[in-house]
């Protein structure tokens, strides 16, 4: 049979992904084949970030959810139970606006959008666990939100902190950061009224997860299974500074403390600035207006949008304790009233940024650290005026210190100024607090005589009332809801009428799903003891912060307050991947015209077609441009496998031929290093080095299925490991292909074809191609139109003897010691040549397989150049050969002659 009818075929018949994609996705659920027993001991737990329910898959989901559907069909093939469950977050303020424009209410907008997304899900051939389902917007979730809110409160982890809101001075409202626009000239507004908007400092509700910055910051280390830009990311978010708090005094206002990673650097600093927020800035504000009016200014402005140079000089001055100098007291912006003191010295010889606001206030910049004598600066090449010098050094102008390291400086000078080591960080505590609807009601009520006064579980789960549509907070606008009897006075009391930070949802739904239907606790602690931590983890670098760490704490807590027994970590390992960027290279776009959407292509070529081509198309990590030529190009490639896989089923049994049981050997090793490939890349996340894999072996099938004589139990053993191999990446087809061959049961719970690469493999594929370019070289070289036969001749034991010995060899004289051996030296002139060949390459010398192994290897090889060059192939030991062919050949490079 020629190539030519074999397509023709596969044009006339194909399958149907229409037909074929949903049957499978019934049966796979009637059969209950992604349900994972609540008995389990310990599944593998896979687990995509959950999607937000905008009601719309994008590729970027696919992706993602491919990843670990994929991923979670190899584990179960090879015999593990897989916990691979699916959920919504589905809370927050997009649901909100498009309840207000569609006028509609946010929870009938976010049921349907969680239907529609189901459907696109299911029709994707994601097998998750549908039973476990959650949803963060039940009240049967977030009660367990409001429940966990109170355990942490116990615990000492929930604060009532001043925090900076938006406000609009015309609704006289607080909006959250989505409800703040921008106009043209690039000032914020109300996204209602148009109205510029203040910023105001308001009590607001936190959790103290700064408590947890040491352990969260020190963990980090042994999250080996986590990217390291992510780690890197968390260690910069927590920001540890170690440092010394040292007193200056103001004159008139007392010592004010000040937070400093550089105190070798003491005597440099020539002014002094403190956060508009500080007690003694606000005190100044009092007596001078100037002050006044830069504090006003500066809580007003966009903490985003600092400028280093802002600042006003106070009129006040600071005593520098280590030099008796009194220097210039600023307030500025730039010095955060939360981070640190809110109150620093200032040394512009020695940081940027000091250097930059020196220069616009004109004050003096003096000199206290010079390069130290190895550093590849030289000092004389350093000029403080022109630019800061920020490195550590050697002292100079500081009295009786001068000469000190700095850091023998910063040790010593904590005792001189009677300061003390003090430890920083850069993480702030969680403000949970939203003004908005759709999120958990904050369990707490206000009253005017008991103050904040807890829900009782009993009452839990404070629900959400009906939507009101309104240009503040809704929940302020429940008036009904709003109004209740203090739980502990019985008083007229209120409502807290904040809602929580969905990221609080996202906490911990992980745990969620290990028992979501569980009434008496958010989860089952004996199973989460048992099925913690969640495997593989796959979701977007945009979570490398926020959710990543939020996850972390909350898992931290857990185990403190024994609902957990030991789980410190939620995640063991990570992967983000990388975008679906458009057909142009840019990112798609909802309205741009470079998006692709997966329900169109799954509707033209089938959803093992978007699966296969988009792991296909990139490792996890990447980044890739989508490409019809790769979509059709996957599609293609289905369709000739399903196409083989018929004419292989229908085939009867030919008889071989008599080079059938080397040929057959060959396609049999391709198959068992097929499969071995296959498995070490699926174990290492590179699904696209696997499934290459797969095509180099269907090739390769197609072509001995072609050839007469080919053997079919081992083209069918071919083609039933490709449906298993391909099986996680694309389902639906390989399903169908298993049923053709009755295969027992389903692909989807069959055995993966554990396989061992075959002995020598590598080594054999080497010798293979090395030998088929050789061949080609010289028929090109010497110009063959048509060769007749082509003969190989493996080079004789001793040459590998010599060979062996020359790569065992540590001589300095290597044709000295080869000839040292009697076997060697009695070959003579031929031995001498060699071994000189070999001194020449001793570098590149590599592994090469025995005489015998290698005629073996070649014999198995011959039908492929047989092909390729249409002659015949001999292959011949050394002493088949003729005296002079065979003295050509060297170990792993056989001796060619065509003719
Ligand atoms: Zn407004
Ligand atoms: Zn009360």
């Amino acid at each position: 049979m020629t190539a030519g009818t074999g397509e023709q075929r596969e044009r006339e018949r194909g399958f149907d992904h229409a037909e074929v994609e949903p049957r499978w996705q019934r049966t796979w659920d009637e059969e209950g084949v992604f349900r994972i027993p609540d008995d389990a001991e310990d599944p593998e737990y896979v687990l995509a970030m959950f999607p937000y329910t905008s009601g719309d898959l994008h590729m970027g989901h696919v992706r993602n959810y491919t990843i670990t559907d994929a991923y979670a069909r190899f584990e179960r093939l090879r015999g593990e139970e897989v916990l691979h469950p699916m959920g919504w977050d589905s809370f927050g303020l997009p649901a909100e606006n498009a309840a207000n424009e569609r006028d509609t209410n946010p929870r009938d907008w976010t049921m349907d959008c969680i239907d529609s997304m189901t459907e696109q899900f299911k029709s994707m051939g994601f097998g998750y666990d549908w039973e476990r389902e959650i949803t963060t917007c039940d009240p049967d979730y977030y009660r367990w939100n409001q429940w966990l809110f109170k355990r942490f409160r116990e615990e000492g982890l929930v604060e009532r902190q001043a925090a900076e809101l938006n406000w609009c001075p015309s609704c006289e409202t607080v909006l959250a950061d989505e409800q703040v626009e921008e106009d043209a000239a690039g000032a914020e507004i109300c996204w209602r009224c148009d109205t510029p908007i203040d910023h105001r400092e308001m009590d607001q509700w936190f959790f103290t997860i700064t408590d947890y910055a040491e352990e969260l910051l020190e963990a980090l280390d042994d999250l080996e299974g986590w990217p390291n830009n992510v780690r890197e990311m968390q260690r910069n978010w927590i920001g540890k500074q170690e440092g010394a708090s040292v007193a200056f005094e103001i004159p008139g206002y007392g010592d004010v403390d000040i937070f400093t990673t550089r105190l070798d650097t003491i005597y440099g600093a020539t002014y002094f600035s403190l956060a508009p927020g500080h007690p003694v800035a606000q005190a100044i504000a009092e007596e001078n207006d100037e002050v006044a009016e830069y504090v006003r200014e500066a809580e007003q402005a966009d903490e985003d949008e600092l400028d280093v140079t802002s600042g006003v000089f106070t009129g006040e001055y600071a005593v520098n304790p280590a030099t008796g100098e009194e220097i210039p007291v600023y307030v500025a912006d730039y010095v955060l009233t939360d981070v640190g003191t809110g109150a620093l010295y200032a040394v512009p010889a020695h940081d940027e940024r000091d250097h930059e606001f020196a220069e616009a206030h004109d004050i003096d910049i003096v000199q206290v650290v010079e390069p130290a004598k190895d550093a590849e600066v030289d000092p004389a090449d350093v000029d403080v005026q022109e630019a800061a010098y920020p490195e550590d050094g050697v002292l100079v102008n500081s009295g009786e210190y001068d000469g000190l390291t700095s850091e023998e400086a910063r040790e010593t000078f904590v005792d001189v100024f009677d300061g003390e080591q003090r430890t920083e960080y850069n993480l702030r505590d969680w403000g949970i607090s939203r003004q908005r609807y759709w999120g958990t009601p904050i369990p707490m009520i206000h009253c005017e005589e008991c103050g904040y006064v807890e829900v009782p579980d009993e009452d839990l789960p404070v629900e959400l009332p009906e939507f009101v549509q309104t240009t503040g907070n809704p929940l302020d606008a429940a008036e009904e809801w709003k109004h209740v009897e203090c739980p502990d006075c019985g008083g007229p009391a209120e409502r807290e009428t904040d809602t929580m930070d969905t990221f609080v949802d996202s906490s911990w739904y992980f745990l969620r799903f290990l028992s979501p239907d569980l009434d008496s606790a958010p989860f089952d602690t004996e199973r989460a003891n048992d099925w913690m931590p969640v495997d593989q983890y796959v979701g977007g670098i945009e979570h490398a912060v926020m959710h990543l760490l939020y996850a972390r704490f909350f898992t931290k807590v857990l185990d403190d307050v024994d609902l957990v027994d030991g789980v410190r970590e939620p995640f063991t390992n990570l992967t983000n991947q990388g975008m679906v960027l458009g057909e142009d290279g840019n990112k798609m776009s909802k309205s741009g015209d470079n998006g692709v959407s997966p329900t169109r292509i799954v509707e033209e070529y089938g959803a093992d077609t978007a699966r296969l081509f988009i792991m296909e198309a990139a490792q996890p990590e990447k980044d890739f441009a989508w490409s019809p030529e790769g979509v059709e190009s996957a599609h293609q490639f289905l369709q000739n496998l399903y196409g083989l896989a018929e004419e292989v089923a229908e085939g009867g049994a030919d008889g071989g031929s008599a080079d059938g049981d080397a040929v057959a050997a060959y396609v049999d090793r391709e198959i068992d290093a097929a499969a071995a490939t296959v498995t070490e890349e699926f174990e290492a996340f590179r699904f696209n080095h696997a499934l290459q894999a797969v095509r180099d072996l269907v090739s390769l099938l197609r072509r001995y299925h072609e050839r007469d004589g080919a053997d079919p139990a081992t083209v069918e053993r071919g083609v039933r490991t490709v449906a298993k191999l391909l099986g996680p990446v694309a389902p639906h087809v390989t399903e169908e292909v298993w049923a053709l061959f009755d295969g027992e049961g389903l692909l989807a719970e069959a055995e993966w074809p554990e396989a061992d690469l075959p002995a020598d493999y590598d080594v054999a594929r080497r010798l293979v191609e090395n030998t088929r370019e050789d061949v080609r070289d010289i028929v090109e070289t010497v110009g063959i139109e048509d060769p007749e036969t082509i003969t190989l001749a493996v080079a004789p034991a001793w040459k590998h003897r010599a060979h062996e010995l020359a790569r065992e060899s540590d001589a300095d004289n290597l044709i000295g010691d080869l000839m040292g051996h009697d076997e060697i030296r009695e070959q003579g002139d031929a031995a001498a040549s060699f071994a000189q060949d070999l001194q020449a390459d001793r570098e590149a010398l590599g592994e090469v397989l025995a005489p015998d192994e290698e005629k073996a290897a070649l014999d198995r090889a011959a039908w492929l150049v047989a092909e390729e060059f249409d002659a015949d192939v001999v292959v011949q030991s050394a002493a088949e050969a003729d005296a002079d062919l065979a003295g050509n050949a060297q170990p792993g490079r056989p001796a060619i002659r065509i003719d």
